[in-house]
């Protein structure tokens, strides 16, 4: 379409040959014991990246044994914070080293654009760099007002084998909100990656074993949801699994976990409003608007997939986004100008635009886009920046997760308005304010069922703030000190000072 930004083909460079991916278990590359493997086709250049060993339950069942072993054998779950500290700091170093090759292929397997995948690793490694700082500043509470023969103390004890499922929108990003904290904690790991991208996770087990983790610490098993992922949170051995991806599979997990009573974090979907009052700063706005909602070409569970806008200011906002959304330039990911690259496989591309579809059929307009886009040169799925207006609240596109670069338009008229249809929602991921008066953003703040509120400003993320959410976009909290809690128990232990206790029975009655 010509009067979008598009893209077209760059020269860079496609390995010649397939990344190739092994199981990582007990500190060796393995094939999967029934020699089975799969390929992952780029979503946007159409050729095969990457050959994967496709595990089966023989490959978890090895791999939570490594984990389970290494853990009760003790010398990691006990090593000093120092000592923890500086492999991660390896990590983060090694990380940064190969910051290319990791991002190349995080961009062929997922699509997204190279300078944000670039982006990613970089935070990536600052993620490892803000965790080891955790490794060595935790600790747990004493009791000194017990009484003056008592002392109390809580001590913080690693959980012990965590299960980390992944999804494939950020992939080396999500594992990184993870295992770092897990290790910190002192616990050791079972990764599965989505079976869409699993090559940027296998460097990263690379790396940790070149950093000087001990083998066993960390393990990995490439292949799918069913039967591997699933393996991982029945297994009697496994303590904890942390997720992140859609809220069904969320609530499978949660349900598989239960027969064990493991403890289960959740990072799930969301459908993010921003709200936007005629007093705001609009051009800010707007930006932040196109960012939200095309960043990661909308796959991405902080999407801010639905504005409610100011009635007052409404035709003027769609149609200052609409011509910034013209603007964004979409399609070839390995450009280094594209700013939204290709949609992860035909299937989801089908899905998202059913949803516009659908919409359509119930009376919506599509303001802009609403279908495929062709890149020239590339054989891949891609998806047009686009923008649906007079929706009702209870259409699914409004409802549900497109996971797409499609935005929904809501319109009010006063704040209270405003944050009942914020809270008029199944999800609970992140919100957002756009106003001059304090007192709105605050207000809004307090008010909007969300872990996370943006005001004036939108998705800024950072490795101490904890992220995460409430109703159905999930549980436990990742990032902070609080998402190095996740990865501990709390042990008390009491103890009496000198014999003052007075016996139980008494030695009157013997
Ligand atoms: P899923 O939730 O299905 O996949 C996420 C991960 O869980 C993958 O590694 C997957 O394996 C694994 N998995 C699947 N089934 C099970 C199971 N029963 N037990 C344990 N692990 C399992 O996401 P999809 O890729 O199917 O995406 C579907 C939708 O989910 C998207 O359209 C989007 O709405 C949402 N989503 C949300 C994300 C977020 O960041 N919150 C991220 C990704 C998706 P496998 O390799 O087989 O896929």
């Amino acid at each position: 379409m010509s009067e979008l930004n598009v893209v077209s083909i760059s020269e860079a460079q496609i390995p010649a040959e397939p990344f190739e991916a092994r199981h990582l278990i007990g500190g060796s590359w393995q094939e999967s014991a029934d020699g089975a493997v799969f390929e992952r086709v780029s979503p946007s250049h159409g050729t095969v990246v990457t050959r994967a060993c496709k595990g089966g339950l023989k490959d978890v069942d090895a791999a939570i044994s490594a984990a389970r072993e290494t853990f009760d054998q003790g010398d990691w779950a006990r090593a000093s914070g120092k000592e923890r500290s500086g492999f991660l700091l390896k990590v983060a170093d090694l990380i940064d080293r190969e910051r290319e090759r990791i991002a190349l292929l995080e961009t062929l397997e997922s699509g997204k654009p190279i300078s944000q995948a670039k982006a990613e690793i970089e935070g990536a490694s600052d993620l490892w760099r803000y965790a080891a700082s955790l490794a060595r500043t935790m600790h747990g509470e004493s009791h000194n007002s017990l009484g003056s023969d008592m002392l109390g103390m809580v001590l913080k004890e690693p959980i012990g084998v965590v299960s980390i499922i992944t999804p494939w929108n950020f992939p080396f990003l999500i594992v990184s909100q993870k295992l770092p904290f897990a290790l910190a904690a002192g616990c050791t790991a079972v990764i599965k990656p989505s079976e869409m991208t699993p090559a940027t996770t296998v460097i990263l087990g690379e790396l940790c074993q070149e950093a000087g983790i001990p083998d066993g610490v960390v393990n990995i098993v490439l292949g799918y949801g069913d039967p591997v992922g699933a393996a991982m949170t029945t297994d009697t051995r496994v303590d904890m699994v942390t997720f992140t991806g859609s809220t069904g599979v969320g609530k499978a997990i949660v349900k598989s976990a239960a027969q064990t009573l493991k403890k289960v974090s959740l990072e799930l979907g969301g459908k993010n409003p921003q709200v936007i009052f005629p007093d705001a700063d609009l051009e800010s706005a707007v930006d932040a608007v196109v960012f939200g909602i095309y960043f990661n070409a909308g796959e991405c569970c902080n999407s801010g997939s639905r504005i409610i806008v100011h009635e007052e200011i409404a035709e003027e906002f769609i149609q200052r986004t609409v011509d910034l959304s013209r603007e964004v330039p979409f399609g070839d990911p390995l450009d280094p100008s594209t700013k939204v690259g290709a949609i992860i496989t035909p299937e989801h591309q089908n899905k998202i635009d059913t949803y516009v579809r659908e919409a359509v059929e119930s009376g919506a307009d599509v303001r802009l886009g609403g279908a495929s886009l062709s890149v020239p040169g590339l054989t891949g799925h891609f998806y047009q920046p686009t923008v649906i207006s007079n929706l009702k609240n209870d259409m699914p596109i409004v409802r549900e997760e497109v996971f797409g670069p499609v935005l929904s338009v809501l319109t009010f008229k006063t704040l209270e308005e405003a944050i009942g249809l914020v809270n008029d929602a199944e999800y609970g991921l992140s919100a957002g304010v756009w106003s001059e008066n304090v007192h709105t953003c605050l207000e809004f703040a307090r008010r909007a069922q969300a872990g996370t509120v943006w005001t004036n400003t939108w998705m800024d993320g950072f490795p101490e703030m904890p992220f995460g959410g409430v109703k159905e976009s999930g549980q436990g909290r990742e990032l902070g000190k609080y998402g190095l809690d996740e990865f501990l128990e709390a042990k008390t232990v009491t103890m009496r000072i000198g014999r003052t206790r007075a016996p139980w029975v008494d030695p009157r009655d013997r």
